[in-house]
């Protein structure tokens, strides 16, 4: 029996949460959740939306499954999401972009991971005012964090047999920083048997658009990982679909990649499927491989009749509808 930290988020955080759950125990899988809010409706009562008994949840069960929350914009709140990666040292950002069989996209064999890093860059928060001529933000870049995170990137592609790992920057321009990034990338290959390759961002992101099948694992600093994980999700039917995980050496954190989309919030239209696919990898990385296997071709059934989709995928089941659809497969 296994204890998470479930929380359900903003938007359509707690529609989407909630079809996981259903789906999950419907697998057979044992967990036990520990609900614990966090988001937009805490900011009066808390002055925070990321209540420190939340973190505190996290680092007792040290695993957890959130919904999106939003972080209001210009008000001086500290981004949830990025409280909780840097109080629990989360350094990974891994983000799978898979086509699958059924859901209508501009490309078919898309199967690459971005591998983002998630504590620096411009995401460091070192920002000042210069008078009221304008304003600075600092982009750190440090060693131990490019070696890391570009360890982790081959480490993965080691042990899930991916073929080779591209290092994305801008070290033509950004020499010291990203050059950092980008030697620190080189030394990292040497060690590993896997083929390595980098490129500047904005090639990246033309080439993922005209051949997005030639790539595999990328890894690449915060900004240019925020950034190429929509483009990507965009490749293979949108934001809907793509999970995430935020790993760090003790806690990880699973959520998808999508917002919390408020235009489309208690509608019961949204698709649970990036919050379900975030949910598989945690429970492969509990070590749960049946299960996480069993909800994934349950999945794969649903697309491939592609009779009970929701509105993103051009179908129009609700929420509900497509989860129960899931839970039939399963
Ligand atoms: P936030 O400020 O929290 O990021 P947002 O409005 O930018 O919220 P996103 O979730 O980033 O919302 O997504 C942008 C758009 O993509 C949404 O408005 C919605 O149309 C679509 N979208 C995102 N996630 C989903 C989903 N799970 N199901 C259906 N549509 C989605
Ligand atoms: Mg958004």
């Amino acid at each position: 029996m296994y204890k998470v930290t479930l929380i359900p988020g903003d938007g359509i955080g707690p529609e989407v949460t909630k079809a996981m759950v259903k789906v999950v125990e419907a697998s057979g899988v044992k967990i036990e959740w520990e609900e614990v809010e966090a988001g937009e409706a805490l900011i009066e009562k808390y002055n925070t939306a990321i209540p420190n008994h939340v973190i505190e949840s996290i680092k007792k069960n040290k695993i957890a499954i959130k919904g999106p929350i939003t972080t209001p914009i210009g008000k001086g709140f500290k981004s949830v999401n990025v409280t909780l990666r840097q109080s629990l040292d989360l350094y990974v950002n891994l983000r799978p972009i898979k086509s699958f069989k059924g859901i209508k996209s501009r490309y078919e064999d898309v199967d690459l991971v971005i591998v983002r890093e998630n504590t620096e860059d411009l995401y460091a928060g070192i920002e000042h005012k210069i008078g009221d001529y304008g304003a600075e933000s600092i982009k750190l870049i440090t060693k131990p964090a490019c070696e890391r995170i570009c360890e982790f990137a081959f480490q993965y592609a080691k042990n899930n047999n991916r073929e080779k790992v591209t290092g994305v920057h801008k070290a033509n321009i950004m020499k010291l920083s990203d050059g950092l990034f980008v030697n620190t990338f080189k030394e990292v290959s040497e060690k590993y048997d896997v083929s390595a390759d980098d490129l500047i961002v904005d090639a990246a992101a033309m080439n993922l658009v005209l051949n997005p099948e030639k790539y595999d694992v990328m890894v690449m600093p915060n900004l240019y990982g925020d950034i190429l994980s929509d483009l990507c999700s965009g490749l293979v039917g949108g934001l809907g679909i793509i999970p995430g995980a935020n790993i760090g050496k003790d806690y990880a954190i699973f959520e998808a990649v999508h917002g919390s989309a408020p235009q489309i919030a208690n509608q019961n239209i949204a698709n649970p499927t990036a919050i379900i696919q975030s949910a598989i990898m945690m429970l492969k990385y509990l070590g749960e491989v049946e299960y996480a296997k069993k909800i994934e071709r349950a999945l794969e059934r649903v697309f491939l009749k592609g009779e009970k989709l929701t509105v993103d995928l051009g179908g129009n089941a609700s929420t509900e509808e497509f989860t129960e659809e899931i839970i039939k497969y399963l």
